[in-house]
């Protein structure tokens, strides 16, 4: 019976709400998720704004948790004591026990104590973790990898992060930083990676890098209609772009879309033959390339891992995209908290 499966049932004395907050570079996500597990609900989200500063992001965060909880108290006339408290995640890499983010490119944030500072503006208790840890949290105890105990969770998006879920549990290794897939190196002499070293995984496959692999590759390129879509001016072309370019069956943004499969299916492989993981759930803009991502994709794993470890493994887009990192981050406050979820 997989650990998740509806055993989780809310027992007497059981709080009935764990809010559940997603703090990303771009955006916060904020929303309430039932004790006993469900999608969040009473979702908002607002800018980050990371360039007002750390305070003013915590001021932020507090000010939607309130919101949150006056939302839950008009339409589910809940108290605040049937709240249990606050699940964060955030960009890491951090210190879950003593709730710091040691240190964020994307928000300028070092040795900040986001978890505390978060607690007392809101005035719950308060768990932190890894924001690709939640999502992949999230997926697993509410999304696509519901009916699996061995799950990987892949998100695309301006970076590559990833969480691991083994037998059940999240795994965070020795100093919390264990899923950092984006930065597996795929070409020892590679691309430039902003980690600092070269040919990381994340160097290709992120959202900027394939962009930018696009329009270096785009001089020798005939008939492509990526230039045509941001009206010649390069420098707008995005993943979403070449997606687009794909979608419409241009032949080059295609090509793009296929070394994009080669590269990432080496690294899922590379996560496929070291772990053999039931599932491994794809979050992010990229899997709006739907199939001309997925089916190169499933078919280079294939050549790439163990035959056995890859029939073995779902590749699965993301079941709840806008809001697992909200619900994976309430799920840890439970695992945490109660010592179940
Ligand atoms: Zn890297």
């Amino acid at each position: 019976v997989p650990a998740n499966s509806p055993n989780s049932e809310r027992r007497s004395g059981d709080p009935a709400w764990i809010l559940g907050v997603d703090i990303g570079g771009t955006n916060i996500v904020v929303g309430a998720v039932p004790f006993e597990g469900a999608d969040a609900q009473g979702v908002k989200s607002m800018p980050t704004q990371p360039e007002r500063g750390a305070d003013s992001v915590v001021a932020r965060v507090a000010e939607m948790v309130n919101e949150t909880v006056a939302w839950l108290e008009r339409e589910h006339g809940a108290s605040r004591d049937t709240i249990a408290g606050v699940g964060i995640g955030s960009p890491g890499p951090l210190n879950r026990a003593k709730g710091i983010v040691i240190n964020t490119p994307n928000l300028g944030w070092r040795d900040f104590p986001l978890r505390d500072l978060v607690s007392e503006a809101v005035g719950f208790q308060a768990t932190l973790d890894n924001d690709a840890n939640c999502a992949t949290f999230g997926e697993w105890w509410m999304g696509a990898g519901r009916s699996y105990d061995n799950l990987v969770g892949m998100t695309l998006g301006t970076g590559i992060g990833g969480g691991m879920v083994l037998n059940g549990e999240l795994v965070h290794g020795a100093s919390d930083s264990a899923g950092e897939i984006g930065h597996m190196t795929v070409d020892l002499t590679g691309r430039k990676c902003k980690c600092g070293n070269y040919g990381c995984l994340e160097a290709y496959c992120s959202g900027p890098n394939i962009a930018a692999r696009a329009v270096e590759g785009l001089d020798i390129a005939e008939n492509s209609i990526l230039s045509e879509l941001v009206g010649g001016d390069l420098e707008q072309i995005t993943a979403a772009t070449v997606y687009e370019a794909a979608i419409r069956n241009d032949r080059y943004a295609n090509e793009v879309l296929a070394e994009t499969a080669k590269i990432l299916a080496a690294g899922v492989g590379n996560i496929i033959n070291v772990l053999n993981p039931q599932a491994i759930v794809i979050f992010g803009g990229v899997t709006r390339a739907g199939d001309h991502l997925f089916v190169p994709l499933r078919a280079e794993i294939r050549r790439r891992a163990f035959r056995s470890a890859a029939d073995a493994c779902a590749i699965l887009p993301a079941a709840l995209p806008d809001t697992a990192g909200v619900v994976g981050a309430a799920g840890v406050f439970k695992k945490t908290v109660f010592g179940r979820v």
